[in-house]
């Protein structure tokens, strides 16, 4: 089944938000086997929704609208797919009560306009908004299914997982459905992973193999069709294996695996707990391992020692260091790793100093990073050359200590 996704908004056009919907909603649609030909972006103007529906309908099976379901003016949706296939508007009865709950418990009148929340077309399965008024509905005419539903991303979401899964799965029972699995590659470009694989990009149809650039890292997507579970997930092994003979290496991931939720796994394996100082850094590989949900069972927390004198008051660097070898050194990374140790009774500690630039310090070219890696039991330092502009150079410096903790 293929699916265009029609996101309703004219802030969407303005560039005032960013089509979020659209995102989820593809990611959502792949894992029930639906294949998602095409995004479109239309205003809150009913015409050029009914424009945008009919296009849509004519090369699509599914056809999901999000947006303009609310109660105000601009909200036409519904309408629009109405009046385009000349169906009446008729209440949900449960939704409509909801409306009404909603305004009697606040002792406001509930206008016609909130009420229009709870309509849908004459014939349509409706789904229940939990996390809002408006309901959501889908309705099947001639071949197509035309999916509404809200715009506001906790509804869309919630309404996608209670209601709109199930139905899906529904339509899907004895249909072939689509496999996905994203692997994650650190330390490689684009060009030189398809180059390893370009034998596996030709030869495969099912399952099919797909490299992503993205910020420093290359994804490979592999896909399958399938209509048996356990046979879809033994042709992505097989394509897995074939991936890792020509480079497994570089593969640190899969899906939703960040480089800092692999490093914070591999510590927690260990039993080891994680406290960070950070010189050129400035505080981004402590945010970036706290972006990790359940970072807390390994993460303590770090100190941000920009300055001499901070590294050599809090992690208790040595003065005599900083004089001889300068922050920008082995010998200074390794006391900072440990001292941060130390400072905060963890497992482990791991070090950035370096320089970002743009202008070169201590002698040292931007880009010049040394990462220290306490353990339990020794400390290693790695020294890096880091391209790209001071942005750059610091968020590549974070994950290269991950790399290097994953080593
Ligand atoms: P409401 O009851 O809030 O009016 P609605 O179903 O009519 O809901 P819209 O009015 O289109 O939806 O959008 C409501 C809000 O939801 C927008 O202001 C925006 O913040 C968010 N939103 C809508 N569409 C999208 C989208 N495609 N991506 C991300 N956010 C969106
Ligand atoms: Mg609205």
């Amino acid at each position: 089944m293929n699916a265009e996704i029609i996101a309703v908004g004219t802030e969407l056009l303005l560039g005032q938000i960013a089509n979020t919907n659209g995102q989820y909603l593809s990611k959502q649609l792949m894992g029930h086997g639906v294949n998602i030909y095409k995004h479109t972006v239309v205003g809150d103007n009913l015409p050029r929704i009914r424009q945008a529906i009919r296009i849509a309908a004519k090369e699509n099976d599914i056809v999901i609208l999000t947006g303009g379901l609310g109660p105000t003016e601009d909200d036409v949706t519904r309408n629009a797919l109405a009046e385009e296939y000349g169906l009446n508007l008729v209440y949900d009865q449960q939704a409509l009560d909801k409306v009404e709950a909603f305004f009697q418990s606040r002792n406001q009148a509930v206008s016609d306009a909130n009420r229009r929340q709870a309509l849908h077309t004459d014939g349509a399965h409706v789904f229940q908004n939990s996390a809002g008024l408006a309901c959501g509905m889908v309705y099947k005419h001639e071949d197509a299914w035309f999916f509404l539903l809200p715009g506001p991303p906790h509804e869309l979401e919630t309404m996608v997982e209670e209601e709109v899964s199930p139905f899906l799965d529904a339509m899907n029972e004895s249909r072939d459905f689509l496999l996905s699995r994203v692997l994650k590659f650190y330390g490689i470009g684009e060009s030189a992973l398809e180059a390893r694989v370009h034998d596996l990009i030709t030869q495969q149809t099912n399952p099919t193999i797909a490299p992503l650039a993205g910020q420093d890292e290359v994804t490979l997507r592999l896909t399958v069709k399938k209509t048996d579970r356990g046979e879809a997930i033994k042709k992505l092994d097989e394509l897995e294996s074939a991936v890792w003979e020509r480079c497994g290496s570089f593969l640190y991931g899969y899906d939703d695996d960040t480089l800092f939720s692999r490093a914070l796994d591999y510590l927690r394996s260990k039993g080891w707990t994680l406290a960070v100082a950070e010189s050129l850094s400035g505080g981004l590989l402590g945010a970036s391992f706290t972006d990790v949900p359940g970072a807390s069972d390994v993460y303590a927390g770090g100190a941000m020692t920009y300055s001499n004198e901070a590294k050599e008051k809090q992690l208790h660097v040595k003065a005599t260091t900083l004089q001889k070898h300068g922050a920008v050194s082995e010998a200074c990374a390794k006391e900072m790793a440990e001292g941060v140790r130390k400072a905060f009774g963890t497992d482990t500690g791991v070090s950035l100093t370096g320089v970002a630039g743009p202008d070169p310090q201590e002698g040292h070219s931007p880009g010049t990073v040394f990462i220290g890696i306490s353990y339990p039991d020794k400390t290693e330092v790695f020294k890096r050359h880091i391209r790209g502009d001071r942005p750059s150079i610091r968020r590549r410096a974070v994950k290269e200590a991950c790399a290097c903790m994953l080593e």
